[in-house]
């Protein structure tokens, strides 16, 4: 067998592991082995790639593929073991600018070293790829950058809007058409720097368009467009695996994009054009009336007396590390009779099944953990529920006020219960910068602080109302 067929049969094996390891992922119970069917498929996929390439290149070469194989998996190491589970989302964005920046160069670069060999239409295919390369990996890459620093609030989560932003958006997309086929036609340094500009400016601007509560969407479709990126850059380098890879992954980044759309009411066609974003309308301290506050112990007797309790977990419980105070308040109220359950909004947190994943480390049953579709018609008939740290994924206002930035997006209805407990620290507005209506109700009260060390204040305050019945129970035994 040659070095090339038996690359070519390991490419085949890696794919497939890349299948089995989404399969995995699609699934909390089998998502631990997703992962370890992705690791495998890396592996083989990087030891046919290096045994392919050692044909062909020096020694200093396969040297420098080694060296730059190690430091890359040790900087993916230390990134992944020292990274907060809420620092996920700008870690995952500044990873696609990265592949996005990489599919840019390898585009450059098959401008820069053309095959000698190519002539004719082939030629012209290879000029379409190198222009639509680096065009996707710009866009990927200033957009993944722009996010990052959205999601790390290092610069402000609310919607750029520039005079004419859509025919911005179209006149840059009108352009790169236009200059695709020049380039092909005539290819030269000029285009390329051209059509390298206006991506790059095209993918800052989609991206800043876009306001805060809508970044959920943006970050699957960044996904998605990294996935292309790198697809792009397996034609250029005629190189499979990257291909099916790249678009395993462009393809599974558009249906999460798909189902995060719908799970938000936002349009599809709106997300890639980069247009839905919408100006904050109000302010964050808008006067909405006054709030009621509560603390921990009056938490706890409501409900110690609670028949049914709904816990609604947000961003908030990701911050204070509180899942496992709340898995332990869950199975305290069980053991009393009430019945608990937990209502997941799909976009609470700031990555997709964010919450899912930290209740499940804290090892709360899958059975009561539900999906807000399964849940939203519960409150209504629910004694108590606890909002932790959860804001824009409760907020009435995308149900009540059309101009509210988040209007039309679906929420949990906490407020349809008898008692709202909201917990989080101040009155500050969430991620998508809307003030909350809900904290001005009037089943609504605010329990501040930490939601962790609030939420343990109140197991010690139900272990202080069972303190006299242990007591009794002890006098009559
Ligand atoms: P939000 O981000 O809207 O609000 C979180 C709340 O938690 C804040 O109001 C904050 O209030 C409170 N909080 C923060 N730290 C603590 C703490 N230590 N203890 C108690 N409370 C705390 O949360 P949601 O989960 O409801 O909404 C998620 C938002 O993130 C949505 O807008 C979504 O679109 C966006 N997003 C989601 C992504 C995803 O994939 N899931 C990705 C990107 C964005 P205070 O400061 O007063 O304590």
């Amino acid at each position: 067998m040659t070095t090339d067929t038996a690359a070519q049969a390991a490419y085949v094996v890696a794919a497939l592991l890349f299948i089995l390891s989404l399969a995995g992922l699609s699934q909390h119970k089998t998502s631990r082995s997703g992962v370890v069917w992705g690791i495998a498929g890396m592996v083989v996929a990087l030891a046919a790639t290096v045994g392919l390439a050692s044909r062909s290149i020096t020694a200093s070469g396969l040297v420098l593929i080694v060296v730059a194989t190690a430091l890359g998996a040790g900087i993916g190491l230390w990134r992944a073991r020292v990274v907060e589970m809420t620092g996920m989302p700008e870690l995952i964005a500044i990873m696609h600018s990265l592949v996005g920046l990489a599919a840019a160069f390898v585009g450059w670069n098959g401008y820069l070293d053309v095959d000698a060999e190519l002539s004719g239409s082939l030629l012209g295919i290879h000029h379409a790829e190198v222009f639509i390369g680096v065009f996707i990996g710009a866009v990927t890459f200033t957009g993944s950058v722009v996010a990052y620093l959205k999601l790390s609030a290092r610069i402000n989560s609310r919607p750029l809007t520039l005079p004419g932003k859509h025919i911005l958006n179209i006149g840059a997309l009108v352009a790169f058409v236009g200059l695709t086929v020049a380039f092909v036609v005539r290819p030269g340094m000029g285009l390329l720097i051209a059509v390298t500009v206006i991506a790059l400016a095209l993918g800052a601007h989609l991206v800043a368009s876009i306001g805060g509560g809508d970044m959920p969407v943006v970050v699957s479709m960044l996904n998605s467009y990294s996935g292309w990126a790198a697809a792009a850059s397996g034609f250029l380098l005629a190189n499979n695996l990257l291909i099916v890879t790249g678009a395993l992954v462009g393809s599974s980044g558009a249906y999460l994009s798909y189902i995060m759309c719908k799970a938000m009411n936002r349009s599809f066609i709106s997300v890639i054009a980069g247009g839905f974003g919408t100006p904050a309308a109000s302010a964050d301290d808008d006067e909405q009336g006054e709030h009621r506050e509560i603390n921990a112990e009056e938490t706890a007797e409501l409900l110690g007396n609670a028949t049914s309790v709904i816990i609604t977990p947000g961003y908030g419980m990701a911050v204070a590390q509180a899942q496992y105070p709340v898995a332990e308040l869950a199975r305290k109220l069980r053991d009393r009779g009430v019945e608990v359950r937990f209502g997941i909004h799909p976009v609470a947190g700031r990555l997709p099944g964010h919450m899912n994943v930290l209740l499940a480390e804290a090892n709360v049953p899958y059975d009561i953990v539900l999906e807000m579709d399964e849940i939203n018609d519960d409150f209504a008939a629910t004694s108590v529920v606890l909002v932790i740290g959860a804001n824009d994924t409760v907020n009435p206002a995308a149900t009540d006020n059309p101009s509210s930035p988040i209007a039309g997006m679906p929420v949990l209805h906490v407020w349809e219960a008898a008692n709202v407990i909201v917990f989080k620290r101040s009155m500050a507005a969430g991620y998508a910068g809307v003030q909350n209506p809900l904290f001005f109700r009037e089943n609504t009260q605010m329990l501040f602080g930490d939601a962790r060390q609030r939420v343990e204040d109140i197991l010690r305050g139900l272990d202080s109302l069972d303190a006299p019945v242990r007591e009794m129970a002890g006098t009559t035994r």
